[in-house]
């Protein structure tokens, strides 16, 4: 058996490189390399036969220097604690990026959503927030979905929350239903954000956008709303999988078509006009962009050398290890790091946020120009960083961006003696 790739030791080997270029205060390191606060939970869920499991969940907060703390919830049956300390570090690295006033946290519970049932997905949710109620609030540290979690539990843990304060505080969580405080634009603005990152580097590398070849890993939220807006400004999206695998066209996918098969049948298996292809198979794709949209490790130092891309856009947290990353960048290949590709997601929670504090909604359109400004600006910001410097990727310029923030921040409260 292949040795599980620790995603906590991948984020600390980046922050340690990157204090180190940047010749940082040691401490800094010794600060980001350790999440403020981990809490395990162990959740008595009753089942629908009457018996009662207990369901292992964590929260970790790893920073927050700059607000509260801010990360999103995953059920997934591989869940572990340093899988939630690793994404509790990406979130504090993302919103600094994206200039969003919130530190980084994550939840993750160890559980296969899918084989719940309503009411025990229900019992699960509101027996989890009421958990780790104690360390939550709009001011101290703010969950919303991310793999396995949707606005469907947002509003139970909303709920549950309320209860347990005895008042309604909508801004405790974020990527909440639109009747109990969410913001428009909220479920597709990871991939929104995507989408905006991906027109600026092809822009960039006088890729047309208009025709582009795009493959997509994923059909979650994520996945899902990547193919339709990428198709929707003009991209020819050649492959598309879910967990189970997916389907290929070289000429391109009918992706109204697709999304409504899918919605019919559940799956994409068997798509008329396409063929099926596994989830191997379909990162090694000749395309312009390759877009994962699932889970960590997906391009690793065994594919890396047979990804068949000009542009991989991490629309996915942490989906290429460090040796794939040297590798794609021997072979000239940009990759579009996490951080900033998929930061449209929190960016609009932090929106929803701050029109939960006023009270006060806004439209569609004023939420998505918003977006695309931060992600314009970030991206901008980066890009510039990666091409003056030489000795950097555009992961390690980002890294170097959010850093030096967060470093400011705690150098001004003192947290560096
Ligand atoms: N789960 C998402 C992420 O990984 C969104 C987090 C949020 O909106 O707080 O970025």
């Amino acid at each position: 058996m292949t040795k599980k790739i620790n995603n906590y030791e991948i984020v600390k080997g980046l922050i340690d490189a990157t204090v180190k270029k940047m010749s940082l205060n040691r401490s800094v390191y010794n600060i980001l390399s350790e999440p403020q606060n981990v809490v395990e939970v162990a959740i008595p869920v009753q089942m629908d036969d009457g018996s009662i499991n207990v369901i292992k969940g964590y929260r970790s907060q790893h920073n927050n220097a700059l607000g509260p703390y801010k990360g999103g919830i995953r059920f997934h049956q591989d869940v572990d604690i340093d899988e939630v300390k690793a994404l509790s570090a990406w979130m504090t690295l993302k919103c600094a990026l994206l200039n969003v006033p919130f530190g980084g946290s994550k939840g993750g519970v160890v559980v296969d959503p899918r084989e719940l049932s309503p009411g025990e997905l229900e019992r699960l949710s509101r027996g989890y927030i009421r958990a780790i109620s104690p360390i939550l609030g709009m001011d101290i540290d703010i969950p919303a979905p991310d793999v396995g979690t949707d606005g469907r539990v947002m509003g139970w843990m909303l709920d549950e929350f309320s209860r347990y304060k005895n008042y309604g505080e909508f801004g405790m969580i974020t990527g909440k239903p639109i009747i109990v405080g969410g913001s428009l634009g909220r479920v597709e603005a990871t991939s929104r954000g995507a989408m905006f990152i991906i027109r600026e580097a092809a822009r960039a590398m006088g890729i047309n956008m208009k025709g582009a070849e795009v493959v997509v890993q994923g059909f979650g939220n994520v996945g899902g709303n990547a193919v339709k807006i990428l198709h929707e400004v003009g991209c020819r999206i050649l492959a598309v999988s879910d967990v189970y695998g997916g389907v290929y066209n070289p000429k391109g996918l009918d992706v109204p078509s697709l999304q409504e098969y899918y919605a019919q049948n559940g799956t994409l298996k068997d798509f008329p006009g396409s063929q099926n292809i596994g989830n191997k198979e379909l990162l090694t794709l000749k395309c312009d962009i390759l877009v994962p949209a699932a889970v960590e490790n997906q391009i690793t130092g065994q594919n890396a050398a047979n990804i068949n891309a000009k542009i991989v856009a991490e629309a996915a947290n942490g989906p290429t290890t460090p040796d794939a990353d040297k590798i794609l960048a021997e072979r000239k290949i940009l990759v579009l790091p996490d951080v900033l590709t998929n930061a449209g997601g929190v960016t609009v929670s932090y929106f929803e946020w701050v029109q939960n504090r006023y009270g006060y909604y806004w439209s569609e359109d004023e939420v998505n120009d918003r977006l695309e400004r931060k992600m314009v600006e970030a991206f901008n910001t980066i890009y510039s960083l990666y091409r003056n410097r030489k000795d950097v990727d555009m992961r390690g310029a980002a890294y170097m961006v959010a850093i030096e923030r967060i470093y400011e921040a705690m150098r001004v409260r003192g947290w560096l003696g």
